[in-house]
């Protein structure tokens, strides 16, 4: 017999479409007829539900941002090209997504990072408009908890013209987190780049000044949702574990920027790392917890929406997507 292979081999099936087009030229007329709804030419809005337990949490996505290869300076052109090719990536800028999650416990709705608002260009900036599609007003968000204090997560606390993007939300960050980015005298002698991010990080705290929590460390920030110190990334750089039952979600922030990259190559920060060898310890640390105990996590920069879990593969990791929740 012959195998499927054979009788469907690449040229044929190419041959194949070639056909298939004939003939449907031939059945239905012209080749440009239009079709009963226009090409849209833009994205919908990125909102994904998940449960945890009783919890519901939505994923929403912000948009999308570019990573440079050269913003990992320990990859090297040889192993990013394989890295590249096993996921289907072009060279060049890799576009990562910036994903924002709301977790609803039940009697509270905590919005876990913020999104990028419009400072970056049109392709940020969508965190209102999924949150809209799921239904969701940002005045009744009760608390806006941080991961970290980098743009594409807290520039989204504020509204165009500098105003409270969640007015009745109360905003929660780690202590030394928050002290670390909100010191002007940190200006003097900055870098451009933190110079930069210092700029947008300080009048993002002053609205929020009055409705600020600080925690430290590991502590319950609410019930069903546990801080979970992963620094490095930044100084206060935090998780939160989100659980209901035997249920348990890990929402890792920035382990990872580029996961075809840093799952493989766990070693390569990226140059925004504050601290890259503790981001390294961490992200090996989290990588080898989240592995052993079989824990769901959930990444700002994991494909939309971001749920999945970690295995092992080769002598790095792999992320393996969660399969959609059509009920829950
Ligand atoms: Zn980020």
């Amino acid at each position: 017999m012959q195998s499927f292979d054979a009788r469907l081999s690449r040229r044929a099936f190419t041959a194949g479409i070639g056909a298939a087009t004939t003939i449907g030229s031939g059945l239905f007329g012209a080749t440009n007829v239009a079709a009963k709804a226009p090409i849209a030419g833009k994205q919908l809005p990125g909102a994904v539900r998940m449960k945890v337990g009783s919890i519901e949490v939505t994923a929403l996505c912000d948009g999308f941002t570019r990573v440079q290869e050269k913003l990992f300076p320990k990859s090297n052109e040889a192993r990013a090209k394989e890295l590249r090719a096993a996921a289907f990536l072009r060279p060049g800028e890799i576009p990562i997504p910036v994903n924002a999650f709301l977790v609803n416990t039940g009697d509270k709705l905590v919005l876990i990072d913020a999104g990028n608002a419009l400072n970056y260009g049109p392709t940020m900036g969508h965190l209102p408009a999924a949150m809209k599609a799921a239904g969701v007003d940002p005045k009744d968000v009760d608390s806006v908890v941080l991961t970290h204090v980098h743009p594409d997560h807290t520039n989204g606390l504020l509204t165009p013209t500098g105003e409270r993007a969640f007015p009745n939300a109360e905003l929660v960050i780690q202590k030394r987190e928050h002290d670390f980015w909100n010191d002007p005298s940190k200006l003097n002698g900055a870098s451009p780049v933190m110079k930069r991010l210092l700029d947008m990080a300080i009048p993002t705290f002053k609205p929020y000044a009055k409705q600020t929590r600080m925690i430290e460390g590991a502590t319950e920030v609410l019930p069903g949702i546990r801080s979970v110190p992963l620094f490095g990334h930044t100084p206060g750089h935090t998780g939160y574990m989100v659980s209901s039952g035997k249920d348990t979600l890990l929402v890792w922030g920035d382990i990872v920027h580029l996961a075809a990259f840093q799952l493989a190559e766990p070693e390569w920060s990226i140059a925004y790392d504050v601290s890259p060898d503790a981001a390294i310890a961490t992200r090996k640390r989290t990588l080898d917890m989240v592995t052993t105990d079989r824990i769901a996590v959930v990444g700002a920069h994991l494909p939309f929406p971001g749920k999945g879990h970690i295995v092992k593969a080769g002598s790095g990791y792999q992320f393996v997507p969660a399969h959609f929740e059509p009920s829950l």
